[in-house]
C-alpha cells in the first residue's frame, strides 16, 4: 500500500473506532452500538460464522451488548441460554412456530392467555391449518384430556395469566407434559425471575416480555426465550433468518432497568396486596381478581409457588359492569395513566376488552370473564396511599 499520509476524509472515518487500551473493568456493561465486526484474519472470522469460535460477526447474530442481557436472563431463570427478541410477541412467535408449528406439532394452549398471544394462535389456525386447541390450564383434567387426545409437541402458559390473573400450576403441568411426551413453554412475564424459576418445577421453555417488568421504565420493547443450548441455537437461527433479533441499545437499557427488578417487584407485590384488598370490600366492586386473596381458586398454589410474593396486576369488574361506567372511571384517575402495559414505575390501568383482548369476539370475552366492566391495574412503585385514594376516587365517578 502506498506509504504517503492518510487524507482528512480517510483519517475521519478511521479515528476513534475503538477505545485506547487501558486498565480497569467498565461496572457498567459497555453498550457496543457497532452492527458489524472486524476481523485480521479470514479463518478467524470463519470459525465465528462456522460456530467453531464465540464472537460476534453481525448484528442479527448476536451482539455483545445483548449477549450481556442474554446471559443475565439465563442465570436469573436457570436455564442454558436465552435469546433475545425485538418484542415479547416476536420471542412467543419464534418460540411456538419453531418448537412447534413449523414442524406440523399440535399445541395445547391457555385459553386465557394474553390476548395477543391467542389471536397470533387463532390466526395460525386460520391461515396455516395449525393443530392448536385452548384449554382452561388451571383444570388438570382438561389439560390432561387435551393431551391425550393426539400426540402434542408442546403445552403453552402463562404463570400468571393475563389479565384473568389465574395462577398456573408450573409443576404440575410440567408432569403432565412430560408423561404426555410434550414440552411446556411458560410466559413467566407477570410473575418475573423474582417470584419464581419456572424451569425449576420442570419448564422447557421460559418466556419474558422484557417490556414490562424486567426493564420496567416503560422506555423499551424486548422478549426472551429461554431453555437449553439446542433450544438457543433454534431461536438463534430465527433471529438471523427472521430478523428480530434485540439491538444493543434496547439490551443496554434493559440491563439497566433490570437491576432494580427484585426492589419494584417486591414493593408493587405489596402494594397490589394492599389495594386489592381494600378493592374487595369497595361497595362498587363486583369481584376482585388477585392471586394473594385468600378466595382466589389458585391462592395456596400462588403461595407455595411464588414464596408470599403475588405480582403487582389486580384485576377487577365493576358492578356496574358496562363500558360507560369503565370509560367513568378510567377518564376520572388523575394519578395512574390510561394505558395498556404493565410492569412500569408506574401505575397503569387498562379497559383489557377495547385493547389487549379486543381481538376476541365478545362471546369468548364474556365466556372467560372479561366483561365491559373488566378492569386490570399495574401497580407502580408511587406511595401507597396515592394509588389506593387515586382509584378511589375514580370509583367515585362510576
Ligand atoms: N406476554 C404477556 C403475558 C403480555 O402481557 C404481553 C404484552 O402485554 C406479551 C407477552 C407481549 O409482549 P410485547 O408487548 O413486548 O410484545
Amino acid at each position: 500500500m502506498d506509504r504517503r499520509e492518510l487524507g482528512a476524509g480517510t483519517r475521519v472515518v478511521r479515528a476513534a473506532r475503538s477505545l485506547p487500551p487501558g486498565e480497569g473493568q467498565p461496572v457498567v456493561p459497555p453498550l457496543v452500538q457497532s452492527v458489524a465486526f472486524d476481523y485480521g484474519s479470514a479463518a478467524e472470522q470463519d470459525a465465528v460464522f462456522g460456530g467453531d469460535r464465540p464472537g460476534y460477526v453481525y448484528g442479527r447474530y448476536g451482539t455483545p451488548t445483548t449477549a450481556a442481557l442474554e446471559r443475565a436472563l439465563a442465570e436469573l431463570d436457570g436455564v442454558e441460554a436465552a435469546t433475545c427478541f425485538v418484542t415479547g410477541m416476536a420471542a412467543i412467535a419464534a418460540a411456538v412456530d419453531a418448537c412447534a408449528i413449523s414442524r406440523g406439532g399440535r399445541v395445547v394452549a391457555q385459553e386465557d392467555s394474553y390476548g395477543q398471544t391467542r389471536a397470533l394462535f387463532d390466526r395460525w389456525v386460520r391461515e396455516r391449518g395449525a393443530d392448536i386447541v385452548f384449554v382452561d390450564t388451571t383444570d388438570h383434567r382438561a389439560v390432561e384430556a387435551a393431551l391425550r387426545a393426539k400426540p402434542t409437541t408442546l403445552l403453552y402458559a402463562e404463570a400468571i395469566a393475563n389479565p384473568l390473573l389465574r395462577v398456573n400450576d408450573v409443576a404440575t403441568l410440567a408432569r403432565l407434559a412430560r408423561d404426555n411426551g410434550a414440552s411446556l413453554a411458560v410466559d413467566a412475564t407477570f410473575a418475573t425471575p423474582v417470584l419464581f424459576r419456572p424451569a425449576a418445577l420442570g419448564a422447557t421453555m421460559v418466556i419474558h416480555s422484557l417490556t414490562k417488568y424486567v426493564n420496567g421504565h416503560g422506555d423499551v420493547m424486548g422478549g426472551s426465550v429461554g431453555g437449553s443450548t439446542e433450544l438457543s441455537r433454534a431461536m438463534r437461527d430465527r433471529t438471523i433468518l427472521d430478523g428480530a433479533y434485540l439491538p444493543p441499545h434496547e439490551a443496554w437499557l434493559t440491563i439497566r432497568g433490570m437491576r432494580t427488578l427484585a426492589l419494584r417487584v417486591r414493593r408493587q407485590s405489596g402494594t397490589a396486596l394492599v389495594l386489592a384488598r381494600h378493592l374487595a370490600e369497595h361497595p362498587k366492586i363486583a369481584r376482585v381478581h388477585y392471586p394473594g386473596l385468600g378466595g382466589h381458586p389458585q391462592h395456596e398454589i400462588a403461595t407455595r409457588q411464588f414464596g408470599g410474593l403475588y405480582g403487582g396486576v389486580v384485576s377487577f369488574a365493576l358492578r356496574d359492569d358496562t363500558k360507560e361506567a369503565a370509560f367513568r372511571f378510567l377518564d376520572a384517575l388523575e394519578l395512574a395513566a390510561s394505558a395498556t402495559t404493565i410492569g412500569d414505575l408506574y401505575t397503569e390501568v387498562l379497559s383489557p376488552p377495547i385493547s389487549s383482548h379486543r381481538r376476541l369476539s365478545p362471546e369468548e370475552r364474556k365466556r372467560l370473564g372479561i366483561t365491559d366492566g373488566f378492569l386490570r391495574i399495574s401497580v407502580g412503585i408511587e406511595d401507597q396511599d396515592d394509588i389506593v385514594a387515586d382509584i378511589d376516587r375514580a370509583l367515585d365517578r362510576v
